[in-house]
């Protein structure tokens, strides 16, 4: 099937088509540099870019993917979760072009697109696969035995996201935001033992298959203050490598356990996190070792983009599962066991 998807649930406004596995445009407009001065998203702020970049996205990837909008079986939109204000706008957009081009409407779920993306990289998701979803909000452990029907979460951060994490630590750190790309690039020049920092969650009473960050950012903030306070400079590399060896050696120490725990032979990595050079490196290592196949997206396909959203519409479509109805609610926190938004049919 021909899919365009539109997603908008942050700062990304990302329009992309697809045809079944295949990739045929990713068109995406961030507003990221309109953040940085704040040091985060403002929501505000990223509603009123999409509102801009809607239109003349959809019509650059169209032109990318060489493809008429007539042509399309379906337009497929992240439904949720995500910020309101920002989601609002991708919804409504694709209510508007889906009504008036007279093609069926599919709401999808963020995290599940930030899974099923891997199908545009490798081909069909094998079932069921383990997901480690690492992004800026949400970093969990999910086993998905359809990725259009049955997402199960096994566990999740009880605080901060692994990107969230990223992001706070360059800001102590100056580096300015987002903090991932930047802490990834100063770590390659960095020593990832100068530091030890502590692995959250990793006793042996502590709960196999949740994470928690916040108590590593704080070790990692206390650490650099007491160097600023001795009037020492700060190892930039070696604090980043350090720090990115922390949350990384927990993420593919707990995804491997869950693969062996629950037999599943299957890893994929996605979130923006997956973009991490680290994080791939370990993870190729450890699924190695332990006889598991492992699949992560290229880094433009593991963050935010439109191209995730039209790939699981796409598998909704191929799977006859039901359209949206035309009133699909925008739900800032769709939960991750609903990866689409089914409609109830003519009322
Ligand atoms: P969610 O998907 O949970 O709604 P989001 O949409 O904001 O969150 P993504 O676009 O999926 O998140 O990911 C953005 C996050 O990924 C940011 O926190 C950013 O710092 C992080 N990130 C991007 N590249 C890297 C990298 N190379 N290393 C580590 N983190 C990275
Ligand atoms: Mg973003
Ligand atoms: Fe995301």
């Amino acid at each position: 099937p021909l899919v365009l998807g539109i997603e908008t649930s942050c700062d990304e406004t990302g329009v992309g088509i697809v045809h079944g596995h295949t990739l045929l445009a990713d068109a995406v407009a961030s507003s990221v540099d309109e953040h940085a001065r704040y040091g985060g998203v403002v929501p505000e702020v990223a509603s009123r870019a999409h509102l801009e970049a809607m239109i003349p996205t959809i019509r650059r990837a169209l032109k990318e993917a060489g493809v008429s909008a007539s042509d399309l079986d379906g337009i497929a939109v992240t439904a949720g979760p995500g910020l309101a204000g920002a989601l609002l706008v991708g919804v409504s957009a694709a209510k508007a072009y889906a009504y008036a081009l007279g093609k069926p409407l599919y709401g999808v779920n963020h995290l599940a697109s930030h899974i099923c993306v891997d199908q545009l990289e490798h081909g069909a998701l094998p079932e069921p696969t383990m997901a480690l979803l690492v992004s800026g909000g949400h970093s969990s452990l999910l086993l998905a035995p359809d990725i259009t029907s049955d997402v199960r979460p096994l566990g999740s951060t009880i605080d901060d996201a692994a990107g969230e994490a990223f992001d706070k630590i360059a800001r102590v750190l100056q580096l300015g935001f987002p903090g991932g790309p930047v802490i990834d690039r100063y770590a390659r020049e960095g020593d990832p033992d100068a530091i030890s920092f502590p692995r959250g969650l990793t006793g042996p009473r502590d709960p196999v298959y949740d994470f928690s960050f916040s108590g590593l950012k704080t070790a990692v903030a206390r650490w650099i203050e007491a160097k600023r306070a001795a009037g020492e400079d700060v190892p930039v590399a070696d604090v980043s490598a350090s720090f990115q060896e922390a949350v990384v050696d927990v993420l593919t120490r707990k995804a491997v356990r869950a693969c062996k725990d629950s037999g599943v032979e299957h890893l994929m990595i996605g979130g923006g996190v997956a973009a991490n050079s680290r994080l791939r490196a370990m993870a190729e290592r450890r699924c190695e070792d332990a006889g598991i196949t492992l699949r992560v997206p290229r880094p433009k396909l593991c963050t935010d983009n439109g191209a995730m959203v039209a790939a699981l519409g796409a598998e909704m479509v191929a799977r006859n599962r039901p359209a949206s109805d035309w009133d699909l609610p925008a739900d800032s926190s769709l939960p991750v066991t609903e990866p689409h938004v089914p409609g109830e049919g003519p009322a």
